[in-house]
């Protein structure tokens, strides 16, 4: 049988506008039977890096909260700290800046916890059967909430194709150990030919593992700690991974980090898409570039497979926008993903999620 994927476009008018769509969206997901009194809710969302302007507004986290707080539930926005250089590598730096990206309590109404504590060392151990893991690093926070609510920005993403509610579970849930883990296979190299020696890259990176060698850059492997960020700001595409190999385990260890985020809370989730400002590139770096297609709307299921599946399909049967990054594809129905990243194929993550039962690729679109 599919799963069931629930649509809200963003027509609103006098009678319904976009508060009021979501809260109804969110009772499509029948989240009062998820949420029994006083159980504390994880609302797990991505607060977008300095300088990024892509992240869901604070306004529909509120939407959210103000449903949570009706269940008779104890709401908390979480995320947690990142591995590379940024302004949310631990929790204090993390605060400040969810706070001056919108996310206070006045504005939300509820306070935030940072997943994985001051350091991103406050984890724990969850066991799970994984080809690659026997254990995963999920942040404290996170295990210990009775009810897990991802609302996820739904956007391109160089390792993944696209970013939604599986790499929002899988990698935006785990400690720095967990997301570290993830990452370990991630060992780019500089095309000596095609490095300008610009620097861009050396100045980058989170661990200082690049330098000039011979007037051009070299990582050091044994210092790299796979963040893949170098990749993204060569400006000459001087640094690659062995794309093949790389991105198959990269994208099956997130989702075994996704079913360990999940383990005991099958039963007490909701995933959230937001299918706007959907930019090129992941909302860990400090700049938005233009949105790809047209802003289409909010997805909501209890399949975190099947929500992805069907917020892939949205954006790639829309026309794409001409002058951003998509190249090619702009057709209706053309892989926008692919046309952005094309050695990256998207749907390893799906079709693993789906072989270690976290979902189905199979869903039922239903527009409310
Ligand atoms: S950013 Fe690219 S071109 Fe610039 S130094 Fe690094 S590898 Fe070379
Ligand atoms: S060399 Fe690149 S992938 Fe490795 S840690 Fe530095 S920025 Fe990240």
């Amino acid at each position: 049988m599919e799963s069931q994927v629930f649509f809200a476009d963003l027509r609103s008018d006098v009678r319904e506008n976009m508060t009021a769509k979501l809260s109804r969206l969110l009772e499509q997901v029948s989240i009062s039977s998820i949420i029994t009194d006083k159980e504390l809710v994880a609302v797990k969302l991505h607060f977008g890096e300095k300088g990024n302007t892509a992240f869901i507004r604070p306004i529909f986290l509120r939407d959210i909260v103000q449903k949570v707080l009706a269940c008779g539930g104890k709401p908390f926005l979480t995320d947690a700290n990142t591995l590379y250089r940024g302004e949310r590598g631990d929790a204090v730096s993390h605060l400040r800046l969810a706070i001056e990206h919108g996310f206070s309590f006045a504005t939300v109404g509820a306070p935030i916890i940072i997943a994985d504590g001051l350091r991103g060392n406050s984890c724990q151990r969850i066991k799970i059967a994984g080809k690659h893991f026997s254990e995963v690093f999920i942040g404290s926070e996170i295990v210990q909430a009775d009810v897990i609510i991802s609302a996820a920005h739904f956007k391109c993403h160089e390792l993944t194709g696209f970013g939604g509610t599986l790499k929002n579970l899988g990698m935006g849930c785990a400690s720095r150990q967990g997301k570290l883990s993830q990452h370990s296979n991630v060992a780019p190299k500089v095309k000596r030919r095609d490095c300008t020696s610009c620097g861009r890259c050396i100045a980058w990176c989170p661990v200082e593992a690049i330098s000039f060698m011979k007037e051009k850059a070299k990582i050091d492997r044994e210092k790299c700690i796979g963040c893949a960020e170098c990749i993204m700001v060569c400006p000459q595409g001087a640094i690659q991974i062995k794309w093949n190999e790389t991105i198959e385990n990269f994208q099956e260890k997130m989702i075994e980090y996704a079913l360990g985020a999940l383990k005991g809370k099958e039963k007490k989730s909701i995933f959230l898409n937001f299918i706007t400002d959907v930019s090129p590139a992941c909302d860990c770096y400090g700049h938005t570039d233009r949105a790809i297609v047209p802003d289409i709307g909010i997805v909501a299921s209890h399949d975190p497979v099947a929500i992805d599946q069907a917020s892939a399909d949205l954006v790639n049967a829309e026309q794409g926008i001409e002058s951003t990054a998509l190249k090619h594809n702009h057709a209706r129905g053309a892989d926008k993903f692919r046309d952005i990243y094309p050695q990256v194929d998207w749907e390893i993550q799906l079709n693993y999620a789906a072989l270690l039962g976290l979902g189905k690729r199979e869903y039922e679109l239903i527009t409310i």
